[in-house]
């Protein structure tokens, strides 16, 4: 087996994310209203969503497509599999730690969505009832609970949903685990190379041209992130995906958070992570770029500050923000499965805010589609060919 990536992998979305594993995040971000706050917001330099208007048909096409997708029945479509994705993904990453020896940090203490005010706790409540729904174990609790939960972290909020169900991770130390596990299994990683173009005959790939080889091989993966669109082009397909950036910032400073927690308002996610906490969050569809956008870096260490009173981030820490981009499909649905245009390709992106919940258990269904077994659970939401 063969892995190219074009990275030096040890960035990006999959090394800076918030390293929640997290069947409580059913809903997915094409939901009613989502569509009308990113416009509301687009003017706002510091929200949590911004959409960049721009002149480009692929965007115009995801946007009209999540426009589209925002809607209730498709909620409600995707509530159970989402749920049966993401809890198959989090109990493989117990596998992985179990029968692998990985020794990355993976707790099992559930997320709190921390509230500021009675609406905020009025729509989180409404969430916990459909992950209970779905069979999640979830509750509403009082601050004071989270208060005595979280002695030291001295917290302004009304109330939490408490998600037990969610674990979370160190992200680096799993990446770096994982590579070189695959290196002792006989992998081939090339990285620092670029896949250029795909030779097709017959809907078939027959050979991978990089900007330094020409290779060959039975099976191929599409599985290149918010770059994966311009891949798919070159082979006919139309995998609708726009970059989500988003950003983390760090404190090796005790700040008293010992759960993972969001912050409901301000969709800011803090994660204790092994010897450091992070904090993430933004959501910006505005292109593939790597720019550090400092406000929104400010919009999040001021939110930690609102909730968290004591916790302050200095300067040097916010200088130390790096991004990642989620590749975030028109309905928040990740692409898993064979396209019709091409029978040796199994296509794999598009997980959005989900894709490190989502890393392990999309590896598994990708093995049962190239080994024609039966897939672990319905994938019929996922089809890479799929209209919107
Ligand atoms: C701030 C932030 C917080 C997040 N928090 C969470 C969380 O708590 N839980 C959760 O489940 N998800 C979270 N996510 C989402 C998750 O991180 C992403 O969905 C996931 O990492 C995407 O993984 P990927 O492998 O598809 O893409 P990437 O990690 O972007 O990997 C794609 C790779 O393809 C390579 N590539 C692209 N084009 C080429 C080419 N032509 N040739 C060779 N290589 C190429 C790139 O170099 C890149 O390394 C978060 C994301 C962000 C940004």
């Amino acid at each position: 087996m063969t892995v190219i990536d074009q990275s030096k992998m040890d960035g990006g979305a999959s090394y800076v994310n918030a390293g929640y594993l997290a069947p409580s995040h059913l809903v997915p971000l094409a939901a009613p209203g989502v569509m009308k706050q990113g416009l509301k917001w687009m003017f706002n330099p510091k929200s949590p969503l911004y959409i960049k208007p721009r002149f480009d048909s692929e965007f115009l096409k995801w946007s009209l497509a999540f426009n589209r997708s925002c809607n209730a029945k498709h909620v409600e479509r995707s509530i159970p599999v989402m749920k049966s994705i993401a809890v198959l993904g989090r109990d493989l990453y117990d596998q992985i730690k179990q029968e692998e020896g990985f020794k990355f940090q993976l707790e099992k203490k559930g997320l709190f969505m921390l509230c500021k005010t009675e609406e905020a706790l009025h729509h989180e409540d409404a969430l916990v009832q459909v992950a209970m729904k779905e069979g999640l174990v979830a509750r509403t609790i009082s601050s004071d609970e989270v208060r005595k939960m979280m002695p030291n972290a001295n917290l302004d909020i009304v109330g939490a949903a408490y998600f037990e169900c969610d674990h979370h991770t160190t992200p680096g130390e799993f990446m770096s685990e994982l590579k070189t596990h695959l290196i002792q299994e006989g992998v081939n990683i090339r990285q620092e190379e670029r896949v250029l173009d795909m030779e097709v005959d017959g809907g078939k790939i027959t050979s991978v041209k990089t900007d330094i080889s020409v290779l060959t091989a039975d099976e191929y993966v599409l599985a290149a992130g918010s770059w994966s669109t311009a891949l798919s082009r070159k082979l006919g397909l139309k995998i609708l995906l726009q970059a989500g950036k988003g950003y983390r910032v760090e404190t090796k400073t005790e700040t008293g958070i010992t759960y993972p927690s969001i912050l409901a308002e301000a969709k800011v996610a803090i994660t204790p992570m092994n010897g450091f906490t992070r904090f993430a969050g933004t959501m910006e569809i505005a292109g593939i770029n790597h720019a550090i956008n400092g406000q929104r870096v400010d919009a999040i260490t001021e939110s930690v500050t609102r909730y968290f009173p004591k916790v302050q981030v200095t300067e040097a820490e916010k200088a130390n923000a790096a991004c990642g981009l989620r590749p975030v499909s028109p309905d928040g649905m990740p692409y898993i499965g064979k396209s019709k245009k091409c029978n040796n390709l199994t296509v794999a992106t598009g997980h959005a805010m989900m894709g490190w919940s989502l890393g392990p258990s999309t590896g598994k269904l990708v093995q049962e589609i190239i080994d024609e077994e039966k897939p672990s659970i319905d994938m019929s939401l996922f089809h890479p060919d799929r209209k919107f």
